[in-house]
């Protein structure tokens, strides 16, 4: 090695971005980062005093991913044998790519797609195809299977971050059994969609489907994701790529608790959903902006030349929205995440001042 490698390196990556986190403004109305508020804090509450009781952190987890992942299988009726868990849904993906994705493997994905996925590819220089939203943010399946034959991984998020959109079933099912290579289901929204593809494992030995706890349960902050695929992928993730404890005893014994609650989380994904529609339908009164139709927690649109306009004066009030800008043919996208009853109507009266 050359002297001054590390130096060197340091300096190239010291050039990256790395993932865009949002700003933290103090004692705002957070709709930036797709977190659920809609569940009560209650519920974190009661998860969290269970995981208290059962904890002792003197201890390694020994024992406690493969109790989490009997958990996860009783949620979702799919065997252990199937389900794998990490770090946050982010951890999977990272150890996923870092593993199985190279200089020589070709990615093929949605432009956008889930920044930190761009950004880990970047990072690795994993080359992306990537297939573009069309202007009524709409992605078309034969698009995909022309660039098929050039691409080694499939990654699609479903529903997508940050349009909301998702292929109808029989779509996306049609895009897994044609494709030769990996293919990466991203269901961090899935809760709030249409479908899943998990039990598509099943039959599937080249699908991997991931799910976190963040978004549907609403727990961001305990970083809790899993994954369902094959038996013979599982458990060489687990058992070799995986670190030896990924996830605290409180995480675990957490998530638990968490799993043994699904109308907690049922129920609160319904009222986002039924919220999504009223936002959606309210921002449509207003002809200057495009409003595009969403599958998950947050509502995408384009405000055109306002948008600039619209997102500091929103920030200026204390309400935080993502600021995206272009997305193919649209200039000015706003992506706001879906709270409580009242956070939202709290943003669609700033944004009816702005407007009038
Ligand atoms: C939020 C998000 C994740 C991140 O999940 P964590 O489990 O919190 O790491 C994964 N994928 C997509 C598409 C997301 O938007």
């Amino acid at each position: 090695m050359k002297k001054g490698w590390f130096e060197h390196d340091t300096k190239k990556l010291a050039a990256m971005y790395g993932y865009q986190k949002p700003e933290q403004n103090g004692g705002s109305l957070k709709l930036d980062s797709n977190e659920n508020y809609a569940i009560p804090k209650q519920f974190q509450g009661d998860i969290i005093t269970h995981a208290r009781k059962n904890s002792d952190v003197r201890e390694y987890p020994l024992g406690g991913a493969e109790r989490l992942v009997r958990a996860i299988s009783k949620f979702l009726r799919m065997p252990p044998s199937m389900i794998g868990v990490g770090n946050g849904s982010d951890q999977i993906l990272d150890i996923i790519l870092g593993n199985f994705a190279s200089k020589k493997t070709r990615v093929l994905t949605s432009n956008p797609t889930f920044g930190f996925f761009e950004q880990r590819c970047d990072l690795y220089s994993i080359p992306v195809i990537s297939v573009p939203f069309s202007e009524h943010m709409e992605l078309d399946a034969g698009d995909f299977e022309s660039k098929f034959s050039r691409a080694d991984i499939l990654y699609l998020d479903s529903p997508n971050n940050p349009t909301g959109f998702q292929f109808p079933k029989k779509r996306l099912q049609g895009l897994v059994k044609s494709f030769n290579g990996l293919v990466i289901i991203d269901e961090a929204y899935g809760e709030f969609g249409d479908y899943g593809m998990s039990s598509m494992t099943k039959t599937h030995k080249n699908l991997i489907v991931v799910n976190t706890l963040s978004k549907s349960f609403g727990l961001a902050g305990l970083r809790l994701g899993y994954f369902v695929a094959n038996p013979q992928f599982t458990d060489v993730f687990m058992r070799v790529l995986q670190y030896p404890y990924p996830l605290s005893t409180v995480t675990i014994e957490s998530g638990i608790a968490a799993l043994e609650r699904p109308d907690t989380m049922r129920a609160a994904v319904n009222i986002i959903k039924s919220e999504r529609e009223r936002i959606i339908r309210t921002l449509r009164t207003y002809h200057s902006f495009d409003v595009f139709d969403s599958k998950a927690n947050f509502v995408l649109f384009d405000a055109h030349g306002a948008y600039g306009r619209i997102y500091s004066a929103l920030a200026e009030q204390g309400i935080s929205v993502r600021k995206l800008g272009k997305i193919g043919p649209h200039r000015g996208c706003l992506r706001v995440s879906i709270g409580t009853k009242e956070m939202n109507s709290k943003f669609l009266l700033a944004v009816r001042d702005l407007l009038e």
